[in-house]
Order: C-alpha cells, then structure tokens, then sequence
C-alpha cells in the first residue's frame, strides 16, 4: 500500500528541475528546498494523508524559496522616519565611510603592521587615539557591541567567586533585542547587588551595600524609557565620589552616548555625552558604535587610562574584538567628528537627518507628490531618533502620504515592502505615510517610482 501512495511524492530531481531556472538562489540551495518539501509530502503520505500533485509539489517549493530569497540582506529606503531604525541597520555610514570600508574590504589592509619597521604593530591603534580625542576620555578600546563592551568589562572585574557589583533596581532594564541588564550581568559572572527600589535609589543605598565583595558600581542610562514623578536617584558625581572611596571603579553604561549636544541638533532632549560621563567621575563607560554616534556596530569602552588598559590586557578582550571593517568605519566616523569645527554638524547621517529643516523636507515632499501623481498629498508627521534612545523626543517632519485609489493601504505597504528597492512606511489613520527626513536625497526618484510601480500592480 505505501508503495502505491509514495508514488504521490514529487521527485526532488523533478521538482529542481521544474524550479531551478524561476528563481534567483543556487541551485544547491533550490535542491535543499525541494528535498525538505518532498521529505514532508512522503510523511504525510506514509502517515495515511493524501499526496500532491506534482503541479501542488512545484507551487509549493516556489514559495518557500521566494519566501527565501525575500530575507536577503540588501539596502532598503527608511520612510519610517526612525532615524536609528533597530531593524533596518541603526546607523547608516554615508558615502566617505562607506568608500573607506569599501576599500579595506576589498584588499589587504595595514591592520596589524607597523609600515616603519615592517613588524607585526598593533590593532589600528590610530582608532583608539581618535576615538579617545573624540570622547575626551584618557583611553578607548572597542569591541563588536555594547553589549559585549559591558560583559567585557563586568567579566573582568568580577573573575574569582562571589564578586558583587552594586546597581540600582530602577535601572535593571531591558533595552530590547533580548538585552536584559540582570540577564547580562548573570551571565558576565557578576553577583547582582540590588540597591533601592524601582522609583527611588539614594546614595545611602548604595554606601550600605558596599564591603569586600564589591567589585564596582554599575550606572545604567535608561535610555528607552523614562520615570516622571516620585523619583530620586544620586547624581554621578556623588556616585563617583562613593566609587572612589571605597577603591572600586564606577562603570557607566552609556549605551547610546551622544558625541554632540542634541539639544542643539535638533528638537531633542539632551542626551548624555561621554565626556559628561567622564568629567563627573565615571572610571569606565560603555557606548555603542552605531547609536547616536551613528558609526558601524561597535562597543567602546571609554574610561580612564588605568581601567581602560585593563581590560583591554583581559584575554575576553582577543574574543570580542572587532574586525578591520569596523575598525575602518571607526576610524572614518571618528575623522569626520574631529575634522568638524565649531558648532558646525559633523558629516554624519545620523545627525545631518536629525538636523535637516522641515521646509527643506517640505520641498522634496511637494516634488514627490507631483512624481506620484494625485493619490498622494503632503502630510505632516513626527521623525524620532530611535534605536532605543531619547524617548521623549519627536522632530516634526514632512511626509509623503498615499490614499490608494482601491482603498487597501495595508496591501499597498506590503506590495512597497516586497519591491525592489524596499520601501517601509507606516500606516497612520489609514494613510500610507512616508516620513521623508530618513529617506536620503538621493533616492528620491527611486522612491517615486517604487511607490508609482506598487499603485499600479494595485490597479491591474
Ligand atoms: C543600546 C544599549 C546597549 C546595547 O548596545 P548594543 O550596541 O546594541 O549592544 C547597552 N546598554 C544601554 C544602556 C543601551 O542603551
């Protein structure tokens, strides 16, 4: 009996063959697929089901490698207005950085040589001198994330059993993408020394938790969320001084760790600086690369030149350290900083979008309209900065607002989604909304004609 219904299940041989030449993928990764689905077609066979049609088995393998084929990475336009977009690759580099990179990754690199003597020198030292210009802080040394930038550093102070690191139950946070303080600091071998309570945490909280097992005072910034109210914390001035009393160093985790005064940027809060960090006392702090200092994924740990070489001499150090792409893209983001004068913006995307005026995104949004035609109309919207920073800010923005004739605005976001370039908006009171301050000048035609091909599939 299984023999007569086994013939119910596609040859995989077949099914390639039948696939193969449609779709975009190797033809080892077509087979995989199609061996997958043939394999599920014969259990449910032998399982007493009904086989497929070999027509049903081809629809189906088709699907499932378009489906594939869907999550490739590539580069797509940020309508969303987030300008640190979480899921779209945080900070974008722009075109110096991104040559930079290019160049490096494309042939042998001066990473690990010193070009006087020819001997084997040091890791791109010149990232960390620029980065510790830039910060203001004695010594830097970078590693792949915040995260890891934070795990590093907690491993290190707290090798041997029982080490305690003392940190404020208002500030045991979740930062998203599974980052967990508790979590983070569990697994670092750290003991979590809770002090206070979620609203309110005193300086006398954490002197009382203090003794021989104190291995450092842990700050960490919010960033995500904010507590209005009944609250009270002690500065980090007076954390410092406590850390310094008690011999053990006072890590700040910084997490985003603006490099300029956003205030002044733009209609944002003030987002902690480093260098405020460091001037109030903090030994180590942790920043993320590609947050509002909006480089490559990186974590830097600034500090202090006694801490900061510690840390860097710990063997975790060789495990987390990052790679000659990041160190190029490190080392471009720290030049366009330092070569900044003045009060002038530093030429990097994530701050030249959070700067830019709203008439000028009002100029390119009425050109838009005009390219798309009489289903869209200029809005108004709120751009926000994202990435799990400054909560309570939003910059007014200008949108691109599309009413699709047929009426399905979810539809038409998911036709945008699935074109070629991706386009990802949002959907607001049933307009299609495409904040224009996160989609580059650049790619503004594409734009028009992404949204002009994706109307007119909903009319055919
Ligand atoms: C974002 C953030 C992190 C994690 O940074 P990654 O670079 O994503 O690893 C850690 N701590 C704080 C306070 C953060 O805001």
């Amino acid at each position: 009996m299984n023999s007569v219904n086994l013939r119910q299940v596609p040859s995989v041989e077949k099914l390639v063959q039948a696939v193969a030449g449609a779709v975009g993928l190797p033809r080892r990764v077509v087979a995989g697929v199609a061996r997958a689905e043939a394999a599920r077609i014969r259990e449910q066979v032998v399982a007493g089901g009904e086989g497929v049609t070999f027509a049903e088995g081809v629809s189906r393998v088709r699907d499932e490698l378009q489906r594939l084929e869907r999550t490739a990475l590539r580069p797509v336009i940020n309508g969303t207005g987030v300008v640190l977009h979480t899921n779209l690759g945080r900070s974008p580099l722009g075109p110096v950085v991104a040559a930079r990179v290019g160049a490096i990754a494309a042939g042998y690199s001066s990473l690990e040589i010193d070009l006087e003597t020819g001997d084997r020198g040091r890791r791109a030292p010149l990232v960390d001198h620029l980065l510790a210009a830039l910060t203001g802080a004695e010594a830097v040394c970078v590693v792949n994330n915040c995260a890891a930038a934070l795990v590093l550093v907690l491993q290190h102070l707290c090798r041997g059993a029982g080490r305690e690191v003392v940190v404020s139950r208002g500030e045991l946070i979740e930062i998203g993408g599974g980052f967990r303080v508790p979590e983070i600091m569990e697994t670092s071998g750290a003991v979590l020394r809770e002090v206070g309570t979620t609203n309110k945490t005193t300086l006398a909280d954490y002197e009382r938790a203090l003794g021989p097992a104190t291995a450092a005072i842990l700050r960490v910034h919010r960033s995500n969320f904010y507590q209005e109210g009944f609250t009270e914390s002690p500065s980090l001035e007076a954390l410092g001084e406590l850390a310094r009393r008690a011999g053990v160093p006072l890590i700040d985790d910084l997490g985003s760790g603006a490099m300029v005064d956003t205030a002044a940027l733009a209609a944002l809060e003030h987002e902690p600086t480093v260098l405020e960090s460091v001037r109030a006392g903090a030994d180590l702090v942790c920043i993320s690369g590609d947050k509002l200092m909006g480089g490559p994924q990186a974590g830097i740990v600034a500090g202090s030149a006694h801490w900061v070489g510690r840390v860097r001499q710990d063997p975790l150090f060789r495990v987390l350290r990052c790679d000659k792409l990041m160190l190029a893209a490190l080392q471009e983001t720290a030049r366009a900083y330092l070569s900044t004068a003045g009060d002038a913006i530093p030429d990097v995307p994530v701050l030249t979008l959070l700067a830019q005026k709203e008439q000028v995104l009002g100029d390119r949004a009425a050109h838009l309209v005009d390219l798309i035609g009489k289903q869209a109309a200029v809005g108004r919207g709120l751009s926000r900065c994202g990435g799990g920073t400054m909560p309570r800010s939003a910059v007014p923005s200008v949108t691109v607002d599309i009413t699709p004739a047929g009426g399905n605005v979810d539809a038409l976001a998911r036709r945008l989604r699935l074109g070629d370039p991706p386009v990802v908006g949002y959907v607001a009171n049933g307009v299609l909304k495409i904040d224009v301050r996160t989609v580059f000048p650049d790619q503004d035609s594409a734009l028009a004609a992404a949204i002009g091909a994706a109307l007119a599939t909903a009319l055919a």
